[in-house]
């Protein structure tokens, strides 16, 4: 069978989600052949191994955490060459898709951003996207070279399928065209302890019916009784209700969970760009006509203020 790689996303050795999502998917075209690098790279085989990774070829150099993305783009086209595979996979990140579109450029082979879904194909592996503002859905596949495909985080189950792991050292070289941009300073992001907007599997967003930043904890009491993350509206983020790295939108983040509820958000196209591709979509709106209603599974008419805290207490008195 061929290979398909696989570039991980991990901190420190504990892989991401959308990582095992992306090797659920490898499955259905070829053996996944997984390419982890930088600090705790051997560390991530484990888990690799556990949802099908037939192979991880890693790679640690001082080079991954000191220069932005270029050096990473070394090593993947390094294990490129040395496992010619069938196509290559990335998450959706901001990162990913720029290490997938140099690659791209390098190998001279075509890109699909931001897939929803992936299936094998007569003439390569074809990708379902959702385009336009989510008005459309389509399905493409590469017709240049080897397909490198972006998939969006929640698109696929995380499957256990036990394979070998085998740990290989990638040998790369990073080139001096590699170190253009150097990292001169981070500054790690305050933790909420809540997941990752892009990343969770149930989003709860608030929008302008919230009506005041001081508002905004009835919205984190219910995604905390969920274990989910928070979103916000544009206008609620605009109105400095809530951080911009909480926006749900064309112009924010685009999320694609199990259940999105939207709690005072009117459902601009805007808006529905970044969301409409989530599994379960529940709305609360005081305004029966709120256009939010026409793409929802289950809509509620009414205050968010008595609508939010019930179901928060709800959702508590259920879980125990
Ligand atoms: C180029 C461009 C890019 C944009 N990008 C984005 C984007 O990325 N993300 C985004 O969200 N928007 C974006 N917008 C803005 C978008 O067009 C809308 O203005 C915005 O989404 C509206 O936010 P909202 O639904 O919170 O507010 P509104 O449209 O004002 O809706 C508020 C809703 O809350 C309801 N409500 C009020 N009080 C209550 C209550 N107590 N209980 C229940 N319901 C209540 C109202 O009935 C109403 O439906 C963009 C616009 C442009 C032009």
């Amino acid at each position: 069978m061929a290979e398909v790689l696989v570039f991980v996303d991990h901190v420190d050795g504990a892989v991401r989600k959308p990582t095992l999502e992306l090797l659920t998917l490898a499955r259905r075209i070829g053996d996944p052949v997984a390419v982890s690098l930088g600090n705790g790279a051997a560390d991530t085989a484990s888990a690799l191994a556990e949802h099908g990774a037939v192979k991880v070829l890693t790679a640690d150099a001082p080079e991954f955490g000191e220069y932005l993305v270029a050096p990473k783009v070394d090593a993947l086209q390094a294990a490129y060459e040395a496992v010619s595979p069938a196509a290559v996979l990335l998450p959706s990140s901001a990162e990913g898709k720029e290490i997938g579109a140099r690659l791209a450029v390098r190998i001279g082979s075509g890109i699909i951003t931001d897939a929803v879904d992936l299936e094998a194909g007569d003439e390569g592996p074809v990708a379902t996207q959702s385009v336009f503002a989510a008005s459309f859905t389509t399905k493409s596949r590469v017709s240049k070279g080897t397909p490198v495909i972006t998939v969006k985080p929640n698109s696929a189950p995380v499957e256990p399928a036990a394979a070998a792991g085998t740990v290989e050292a990638l040998a790369v070289t990073v080139a001096d065209s590699s170190k253009g941009t150097k990292v001169v300073s981070r500054t790690p992001r305050e933790s909420t302890g809540r997941p990752d907007l892009t990343e969770a599997a149930i989003v709860v967003s608030g929008g302008r019916g919230v009506n005041g930043a001081e508002n905004f904890p009835v919205i984190e009491a219910l995604a905390d009784s969920l274990g989910a993350a928070v979103g916000a509206s544009r206008a609620a983020v605009d109105a400095g209700w809530y951080p911009h790295t909480n926006q749900v939108g064309q112009t924010g983040k685009s999320v694609s969970p199990q259940l999105y509820i939207a709690a005072g958000i009117s459902g601009a196209i805007q808006h529905r760009a970044g969301m409409q591709t989530s599994k379960t979509i529940v709305a609360i709106n005081k305004d029966e006509e709120a256009p939010i209603f026409d793409l929802v599974d289950y809509g509620v008419v009414g205050d968010l203020f008595n609508v939010v805290p019930a179901l928060t207490d709800e959702v508590k008195t259920r879980k125990g």
